[in-house]
């Protein structure tokens, strides 16, 4: 009976690997195919506002992903996939070309923010995408800012250090994401002059339970301040969430309060088109857009 319930085991185990095999297959080569063909990838924007004038300073681009089968795939599960299956690159020049072409546009001068990730940084792929991206748009460098994650930085050392040193001096941004998540933040602030500090949206979601996440808050304002760097509580999704980061000294905030991420005017019919029947798009309040109204 042992071994029989041992194989049962292994037989179930095995199927369930395969079918997450299966999935993840599945799901690179519909990626793959969507990048080919430009069909269902999108960029949203969602905006970063200075709390002392009420500004909005910056947009950050967000990559989204309508994948007809499933609907909204969220990019926590699909840029994964793209870093592993060698289409990052390809993916972020995607997303840089259209943030610099979208931030052309804008009559309010604000920058615009493309996170990078560790699998783009340290292979001399990164400044001429950039570049390219840039004279496309005629976007001036100083409008451009790059996010890039402790982990990034981890990963890729001496070789990231260096690409980003020549990005600042092109005039480009440099902005340290999800602060306080990763290994070692103190040592990357002093290895690198970062431009911006954003702090992870946790710490300012938890910090009205919590008195140590509002003590980080607090002391990563002051850093910033210290250091002469922007601070961001990202994740900023209810006035106690607001009036937490505005006491603790950041400088800027992020996240559904001020403005959630939504798509270029030029997308906005086609991403409707596709949300009707299968779903919202990821970070849309789920209700009828009838009763959207605010
Ligand atoms: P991130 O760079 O830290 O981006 C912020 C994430 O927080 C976004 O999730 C955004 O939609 C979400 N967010 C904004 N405001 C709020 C809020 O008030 N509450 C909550 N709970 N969340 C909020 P998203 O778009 O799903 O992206 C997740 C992560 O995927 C990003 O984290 C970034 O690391 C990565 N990512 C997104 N777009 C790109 C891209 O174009 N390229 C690369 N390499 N990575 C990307
Ligand atoms: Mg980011
Ligand atoms: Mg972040
Ligand atoms: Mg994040």
């Amino acid at each position: 009976a042992a071994k029989a319930a041992g194989r049962a085991t292994v037989r179930t185990f095995t199927s369930e690997m395969l079918t997450r095999i299966q999935e993840r297959v599945d799901l690179e080569a519909r990626l793959r195919a969507a990048m080919e063909g430009q069909r269902g990838l999108f960029v949203f924007f969602q905006p970063i506002t200075d709390l002392a004038s009420g500004r909005i300073t910056a947009r950050e681009a967000l990559v989204r992903w309508f994948d007809p089968p499933r609907g909204w795939i969220p990019s926590s599960e699909f840029v994964p996939v793209a870093e592993e299956a060698g289409l990052i690159d390809r993916l972020g020049q995607f997303v840089l070309g259209r943030a610099c072409l979208e931030a052309a546009g804008w009559t309010d001068g604000a920058r615009v923010a493309v996170n990078v990730s560790a699998a783009q940084l340290g292979r001399g792929t990164l400044l001429p995408a950039v570049s390219r991206a840039l004279k496309a748009a005629a976007l001036p460098a100083d409008r451009l800012e790059v996010e890039i994650t402790e982990t990034a930085l981890l990963l890729n050392g001496a070789q990231a250090l260096a690409e980003l040193r020549l990005l600042r001096e092109m005039g480009v941004r440099v902005a340290l994401d999800d602060f306080g998540t990763g290994y070692s933040s103190l040592a990357h602030l002093r290895s690198f002059p970062f431009d911006k500090i954003k702090i992870d949206g946790s710490f300012v979601r938890d910090a009205l339970q919590r008195p140590e996440c509002a003590a980080v808050v607090r002391a990563v304002a002051e850093l910033g301040r210290r250091l002469g760097v922007t601070t961001v509580a990202e994740g900023v999704e209810t006035p106690a969430h607001l009036e937490c980061a505005r006491a603790e000294g950041c400088t800027e905030v992020q996240g559904y309060l001020l403005g959630r991420p939504l798509p270029s005017p030029k997308d906005q019919a086609a991403v409707d088109a596709l949300s009707s029947p299968v779903g919202t798009p990821p970070d849309r309040p789920v209700r009828p857009a009838a009763t959207e109204e605010v």
